[in-house]
Formats: structure tokens, C-alpha cells, sequence
């Protein structure tokens, strides 16, 4: 277990906060504060545990340079209104300057800033000594409660603890908690649900998950990579030509670990990748030469429903058809419901699946949804986040 912010000393102390306040932004606006509001409860913490806080993030990609339009300034203001007491920024193109350094030592109890985007510095992306080090000198303890970078190891997320004790945030510890609880002591039966696009993304999260799980459950697009090894004809479907090969190995690992691999047994197909193509629903072993398969069927959902409602643990990767377009959004829907209605412990990992479950709203019936796409798949990995292994332990 790692320690989180309720472990340590935070009275007085000057508290360095990683927090992802990468946010979608359209003509200087952000267009969804929920990576603002998340960060709320670490920081709320901290201000009314005394401490000073010093927030720092990234947005977008400056490459290195002090691009305005990747300035944190609207972060600020936003956080300002949200926490309803100002938060000083500066916005210093080197991020770390004397008149930063003089405001972070000059903070009260209680009080905020937040620097400028530490991508304008060209060393935080290949966690450079120095700037871990500026950073750092600014704070007496750093805190990451940023899960989206965590598979990073960049000077704010990593780096400055070689400087500082280092500990999580509240959303760090939760991911933790969900993501690694699920992966490393299920309760059983253990059900991981996988789709997507491609195979060729997923086959270290399968290949790990493999060896844990009871029950594997694949669909979307990755599917036909499935049937093509299986030798069935898939028309026009998406197909992962360089994956065949591991599909095939997959099936056998499957089998040699007893885990169950549920494939769909039916399929919606469309001429063309159009929501209004016009669309047929036929087994996988009649997709016509014509078509594509863009959704699994409902016998399909039925027999996902049927294996979901025995799961104690489920773990969820990957839309189970182009959910984007209405007509291809049954399966999705139907593996979301059940979930929904499931007592399983529930955790969405991957940022369309988590999307998905958000955009038919359910994402209230969830056990955890993981806010971090890549670093929840290389959680879902099994790989050491280099963010959350530089955190202290209990
Ligand atoms: P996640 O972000 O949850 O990890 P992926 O990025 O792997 O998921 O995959 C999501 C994409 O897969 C979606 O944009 C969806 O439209 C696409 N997809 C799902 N099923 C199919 C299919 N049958 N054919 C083509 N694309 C598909
Ligand atoms: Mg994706």
C-alpha cells in the first residue's frame, strides 16, 4: 500500500500537487472542468488540513516551449471560482522563476497557487534532474494525484520525489485501490470484458489478464481478428492482419489456463461505416462478403448478460461496437446495463469504454471508472506505473 495524504504531516507544510488539469479547451475556454472538480477533494484537504499549497500540470503539447495558448491561466481562474478564494499564477514561461519561487515561499496556511504548464519546460518530459530539482525546492512534500500521467515518469510526476516525501491524492488512491484491488485479489468469478478497435493495442493487458480472469469476454472490433483465426469469413470487418497470429496463440492460452473465452455469436453488419448504411443482424458464420460487422447481436448480449450476472469482479475494456453511431450502439449498451444491474464489483479502464458508459448514463452504477486511458491499460497491464512506484509505502 502507498501512502496517501492522510499518512503524512501536512500543517504548515508547503505541498507540491501533480494534479491533471488537462482539459479540452475551445477559443480559450474549457469546455469540461471534470478534471478540476475531481482534484477538489485532495485539495480541499489540504487547505483545510493548513497546508500551502502549490498545484502544478500539464495541457496539451507545448513541446518544450511557453506556448500562450497552453497557459494555465484559465485553470486558475476556474479553480479560483470552484474553491471561492483566489489562487495565485504566474505565468512564467520558465515555469519555475524567482518571482514563482518568492510567491510559494510567501504562502500562508490555506492558501493556493499553480504554475504555469510544466510542458513549456523541454526537460519534464524526459524527467531532467534540474528541473525535478527547481521544482521541488519549491515544496516540503509532493503529492501526485494525477492518474493520467502516472505512466509517465516526467519530472512532476516522478522525478521530484527524489527531492521530497512522496505521497498520493485521493484520486491516485482510489485507482490504485479499484485497478490493482480487481487485478490482484478478485473476488471470483473474475470477468474481464475487452473490445475496441484493435487487438493489436490490447494484447499485454489480455495476455496479463489472461492468467487472473475466469471468464474472458471479447467483442468490438477486435473480434474479427478472433474469427478470422478461427477461419470464419468477416467480409469487410476490421481485421488486425499482424495479430492473427497472436489471436491464435491467445485461444490457446486461453484454453490451457481454463478460462472460458466468450466470443459473439451474432453480429450487426453494414455495407458501408455510415450510421445510416443499411444494417443486418446474422451469425458470425454468415457475415456476408459485402459487409461489415460494426456490433455484436442480441443473442450476443443475452449470453454476456447471462455470465455477468454471476461475476463478482468485473473488469471492462473497450466498446463492444461503434458505439459512436446509434445503430451500432446495442452491444455497448446492453454490457453497460448489465453491468449497471450487476452487485459485481464494477471497473471501467480505457477512456471510449468510460465514455461510453458516461455518454448512456450510467456511469453512477459503476464501482469505479478509471480516469486515465493509457495508464489505466498498463495498470491493467500488470506494469509498475513509474508515478505510483515512487510513492512512499505504509
Ligand atoms: P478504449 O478507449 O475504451 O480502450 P479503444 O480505443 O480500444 O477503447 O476502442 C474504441 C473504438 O473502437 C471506438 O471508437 C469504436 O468505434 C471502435 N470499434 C468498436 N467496435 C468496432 C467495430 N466492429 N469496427 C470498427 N471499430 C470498432
Ligand atoms: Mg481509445
Amino acid at each position: 500500500m502507498k501512502k496517501t495524504v492522510r499518512d503524512i504531516e501536512i500543517k504548515g507544510k508547503k505541498a507540491l500537487v501533480r494534479c491533471d488539469f488537462n482539459v479540452p479547451m475551445q477559443d480559450g475556454k474549457i469546455t469540461d472542468d471534470i478534471r478540476i472538480t475531481s482534484a477538489l477533494p485532495t485539495i480541499k484537504y489540504l487547505i483545510e488540513g493548513g497546508a500551502k499549497v502549490i498545484l502544478m500540470s500539464h495541457m496539451g503539447r507545448p513541446k518544450g516551449e511557453a506556448k500562450m495558448e497552453f497557459t494555465l491561466k484559465p485553470v486558475a481562474d476556474r479553480l479560483s471560482e470552484l474553491l471561492g478564494q483566489d489562487v495565485t499564477f504566474i505565468s512564467a514561461a520558465e515555469v519555475v522563476n524567482q518571482e514563482v519561487a518568492d510567491a510559494a515561499a510567501a504562502l500562508e496556511e490555506g492558501q493556493v497557487m499553480l504554475l504555469e504548464n510544466v510542458r513549456f519546460r523541454k526537460e519534464e518530459t524526459k524527467n531532467e534532474e534540474g528541473f525535478s530539482k527547481e521544482l521541488a525546492q519549491l515544496g516540503d512534500i509532493f503529492v501526485n494525484d494525477a492518474f493520467g500521467t502516472a505512466h509517465r515518469a516526467h519530472c512532476s510526476t516522478a522525478g521530484v520525489a527524489d527531492y521530497l516525501p512522496a505521497v498520493s491524492g485521493f484520486l491516485i488512491e482510489k485507482e490504485v485501490q479499484f485497478l490493482g484491488g480487481a487485478v490482484e485479489n478478485p473476488e471470483r468469478p473474475f470477468v474481464a470484458i475487452m473490445g475496441g478497435a484493435k487487438v493489436g493495442d490490447k494484447i499485454p493487458v489480455i495476455e496479463n489478464l489472461i492468467n487472473k480472469v475466469d471468464t474472458l469476454i471479447i467483442g468490438g472490433g477486435m473480434s474479427y481478428t478472433f474469427f478470422k483465426a478461427m477461419g470464419l469469413e468477416i467480409g469487410t470487418s476490421i481485421l488486425d492482419e499482424p495479430s492473427l497470429e497472436l489471436a491464435k496463440e491467445l485461444m490457446v492460452k486461453a484454453k490451457e489456463a481454463g478460462v472460458d473465452m466468450i466470443l459473439p455469436v451474432d453480429v450487426v453488419c453494414a455495407k458501408e461505416f455510415a450510421n445510416d448504411s443499411e444494417t443486418i443482424t446474422c451469425d458470425i458464420d454468415a457475415i456476408p462478403a459485402d459487409m461489415m460487422g460494426l456490433d455484436m447481436g442480441p443473442k450476443s448480449v443475452a449470453a454476456v448478460k447471462k455470465v455477468l450476472a454471476e461475476a463478482k469482479t468485473v473488469v471492462w475494456n473497450g466498446p463492444m461496437g461503434v458505439f459512436e453511431m446509434s445503430s451500432f450502439a446495442g452491444g455497448t449498451i446492453g454490457v453497460a446495463e448489465a453491468l449497471a444491474e450487476s452487485e459485481a464489483v464494477t471497473i471501467i479502464g480505457g477512456g471510449d469504454s468510460a465514455a461510453a458508459v458516461e455518454q448512456f448514463g450510467f456511469a453512477d452504477k459503476m464501482t469505479h471508472i478509471s480516469t486515465g486511458g493509457g495508464a489505466s491499460l498498463e495498470f491493467l497491464e500488470g506494469k509498475v506505473l513509474p508515478g505510483i512506484a515512487v510513492l512512499e509505502d505504509k
